[in-house]
């Protein structure tokens, strides 16, 4: 594997990933999928139930499996590895990881959102799809008559929050210390005059307690340590990860995400991001599959076009 020179290298197997390797295998062209395994937003999804065409509950590992297993049928390979860095100064790029490097054509990064590779929380992952969730338009119907708390800055939580009121019976809004409030006053206004809505300031999550699912969450907020009785804690908290693996390379938006056009280039020539790590406003499954069509389509484009005019010189 070491010296082949593939014409496109995926960094992430989620529904971005594996959309891209369909649409890319099935044009011919030869496949890398990295993925680091357990990690990903689908992998953690325990229910997912607005995939069109797929009924009943799937979790989403159910869904990773038949796309996974659809992308086998063109050839696309796969390898367990961290995602770490790119080597940019050749004709073409090189993808490092920690088992290997990969030599590529084109590139799709789709490795998801900042949470994946992000420190956890204690109690986060014990409690994830038990109460602990990063996305509220995902759960939000889960949490009918609950009392919730979302974490993160007040632009980031503002919509997530106003989305909860149409099922949860309370929600507590802990904004951390770097949130502006004059980023979207109105929402905010709106926001505190809702009865259902508490919010706190200066916040910073400790821990999230419960027994079988999130019965409380412990918090400092201002300073002092306050405990908080919550069924659903929705956490928007990550951003610092994908700073560090792309921010040399692409200009990210203000909460760490990669900037794309419409058509998934990123600022570097045969370099396309799609799905959750892109600056976009949904995060879904069925908004990472359109990404990643669009991205491999123009990926394909991309490799096409070279093959061309190294025919046409040579
Ligand atoms: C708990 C939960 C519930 C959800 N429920 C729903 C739902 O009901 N409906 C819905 O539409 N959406 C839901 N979502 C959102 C949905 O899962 C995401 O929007 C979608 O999975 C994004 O796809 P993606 O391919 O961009 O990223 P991901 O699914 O996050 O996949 C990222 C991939 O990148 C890989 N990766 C990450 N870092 C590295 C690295 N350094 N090196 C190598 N590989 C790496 C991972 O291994 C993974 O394969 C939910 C999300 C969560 C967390």
């Amino acid at each position: 594997m070491e010296n082949k020179i593939y014409d496109v290298v995926i960094i992430g197997a989620g529904p971005a990933g594996l959309t891209s390797a369909l649409y890319a295998g099935r044009s011919n062209l030869s496949v890398l999928v990295i993925e680091k395994p357990t990690v990903g937003s689908l992998l953690m999804a325990h229910k997912i139930e607005n995939y069109p065409g797929i009924q009943g509950s799937p979790t989403g590992k159910d869904i990773y499996n038949l796309m996974k297993e659809q992308t086998l049928k063109f050839n696309v390979e796969f390898v367990d590895a961290t995602f770490l860095g790119f080597d940019l100064l050749g004709e073409n790029k090189i993808v490092k990881t920690d088992k290997d490097n990969f030599t590529a054509k084109t590139i799709i990064i789709a490795s998801g959102w900042a949470k994946n590779g992000a420190k956890k929380l204690p109690g986060e992952e014990q409690y994830l799809g038990k109460g602990v969730s990063y996305c509220a338009t995902c759960d939000g119907a889960f949490t009918r008559n609950m009392s919730v708390s979302l974490f993160g800055k007040g632009k980031e939580i503002a919509e997530e929050a106003l989305f909860l009121t149409k099922y949860s019976k309370e929600i507590h809004m802990f904004l951390t210390e770097d949130s502006d409030e004059s980023e979207d006053k109105s929402l905010m206004e709106t926001l505190k005059a809702n009865e259902k809505i508490k919010m706190y300031y200066s916040s910073k999550l400790l821990e999230i307690k419960g027994e079988e699912f999130v019965e409380e969450v412990i918090a400092e907020v201002a300073g002092e340590k306050i405990n908080c009785k919550t069924q659903f804690a929705f956490l928007y908290l990550g951003t610092k990860s994908l700073k560090e693996l792309y921010g040399e390379i692409a200009p990210l938006d203000e909460s760490g995400y990669l900037i794309t056009d419409e058509a998934m280039h990123t600022s570097i020539e045969g370099i396309f991001a799609a799905g959750d790590v892109r600056s976009k406003m949904i995060r879904q499954v069925t908004t990472a599959t359109s990404d990643g069509t669009i991205a491999a389509l123009e990926a394909i484009k991309f490799v096409l076009k070279k093959q061309n005019l190294r025919a046409q010189y040579s």
